[in-house]
């Protein structure tokens, strides 16, 4: 390859997310659309990214092409199969010793950016070599998870072994990255509360969406599509089926629901649950989830469509008349702007990311974390209100069409770019 360094050249690491991967599994979800829109949108302003990735699947090429400017790279780094996260920490080494080889151990790159601990570890590992500017975007970060565990959990089980390490390496990433993005205020508050991190260090800049994904289909045609019935009232989830995102909440509003609203049904969308790429923690949990709409006396109204990429979700956001994010933590949330885009009416639970993107009463409803009686609250006054759900949907669309372009997200992280560079070549 090309050696030359490149004055508008930069690598990335999201090592457990490829980026082109299918979506709506344990390891895929808001990092891919964020790395790959992210990519696309500094290639269209003339920036050239190279994404490493951990190679998980023998079929994939080594290299694919995002866009003109954009590529995937997936390194070797264990074995070529699916790894959880929480083992990822001993294949990292390999990982970061086949990107030397890759770039034959003379660095092109002007800037790195990595992405989660596993890839905030490996720009940290190319920062140290190399001594370039070192930007990094969290997602999600480890104390958080464990603190809502705590508040949750009722036998709050913790792989403590994981934590530690993982918190040990976001506190080295911390002190040596240049500049941390957060997508928002409530993690850079965690940031500084639980890890000690300068204010001054990270910005925060919104997700985005590309509303023009989301086309607005009819409601009874994307219903046919999906042989839904129309009078059904359709509360829709669609997300990883992680136990974080509070699905069980969802589950027992539908119990004090069921009685109240004819033709209710529940529509989970996420998790490789059918055919022959299932995951084992998705099944698991989809497992658990129904078990408790059993229990919960809901299990005939409740039905899961398995993982779904992009192209087909218009449909099925479009045939909701509720979009319900119920997360117990939730560092963004680009589906609460997938909902927005589509025009349907959201209420999610009033944390992290949810409680700042949801205007409450203007943009959509947020309700109690894991309250299934709020949940059921906020659910009734759509139902019984449409007005209400039709200025909701309206204020959403301008809110998100005026405010979260991916192109906008984009310019604000090359301006910090930019900034890292002229301010390094002084
Ligand atoms: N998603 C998808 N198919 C699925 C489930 C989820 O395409 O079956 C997408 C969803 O549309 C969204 C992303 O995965 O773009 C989830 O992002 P979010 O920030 O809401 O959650 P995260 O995955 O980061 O926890």
């Amino acid at each position: 390859m090309e050696q030359k360094e490149n004055h508008k050249r930069i690598a990335m690491f999201s090592i457990h997310s490829d980026p082109l991967a299918s979506l709506g599994s344990q390891e895929s979800g808001g990092q891919n659309i964020y790395v790959r829109y992210l990519a696309e949108e500094l290639g269209r302003l003339g920036w050239e990214v190279d994404i490493f990735t951990r190679l998980d699947n023998p079929r994939k090429n080594q290299i694919a092409r995002i866009s003109k400017n954009s590529r995937v790279i997936r390194l070797k780094g264990g074995p070529v199969g699916y790894v959880p996260k929480k083992e990822l920490f001993s294949f990292l080494p390999e990982i970061f010793d086949n990107f030397l080889h890759f770039i034959n151990f003379e660095n092109p790159y002007i800037l790195f950016h990595g992405h989660y601990w596993d890839g905030g570890a490996v720009a940290l590992e190319a920062f140290k070599k190399f001594q370039k500017p070192f930007v990094q975007n969290f997602h999600s970060i480890g104390i958080v998870r464990v603190e809502t565990k705590k508040r949750f959990l009722d036998n709050g089980s913790v792989d403590n072994s994981y934590v530690e390490s993982r918190t040990e390496m976001e506190k080295e990433i911390i002190k040596n990255s240049s500049v941390i993005i957060s997508l928002a205020e409530s993690e850079k508050q965690s940031l500084i509360q639980f890890y000690g991190c300068p204010e001054e260090k990270v910005q925060v800049i919104r997700g985005g969406v590309d509303v023009k994904h989301w086309p607005l289909i009819e409601k009874e045609k994307a219903r046919d599509t999906l042989g839904l019935d129309k009078k059904s009232f359709v509360i829709l989830f669609v997300g990883r089926l992680e136990w974080r995102k509070g699905i069980g909440t969802i589950i027992s509003a539908a119990r004090l629901l069921r009685e109240k609203i004819t033709g209710l049904k529940i529509l989970i969308v996420g998790g490789k649950i059918f055919g022959r790429d299932i995951n084992a923690a998705d099944f698991k949990e989809y497992k658990r989830l129904q078990k408790k709409a059993e229990e919960e006396g809901v299990g005939d109204i409740l039905s899961f469509a398995g993982s779904m990429d992009h192209g087909r979700l218009p449909a099925y956001y479009r045939s909701a008349d509720v979009f319900v994010v119920p997360s117990y933590y939730e560092p963004f949330g680009l589906v609460v702007l997938e909902g927005m885009a589509s025009k349907v009416p959201v209420i999610a639970s009033s944390v992290g990311g949810l409680a700042i993107t949801i205007k409450d009463g203007k943009t959509g409803l947020l309700f109690e974390p894991r309250n299934a009686l709020s949940l059921q609250e906020k659910i009734m006054e759509l139902y019984k209100s449409e007005s209400l759900a039709s200025v909701l949907v309206q204020n959403a669309f301008e809110e998100i069409s005026k405010n979260y372009s991916w192109q906008n997200v984009t310019e604000k992280i090359a301006v910090i770019y930019n900034s890292l560079i002229t301010g390094e070549s002084k």
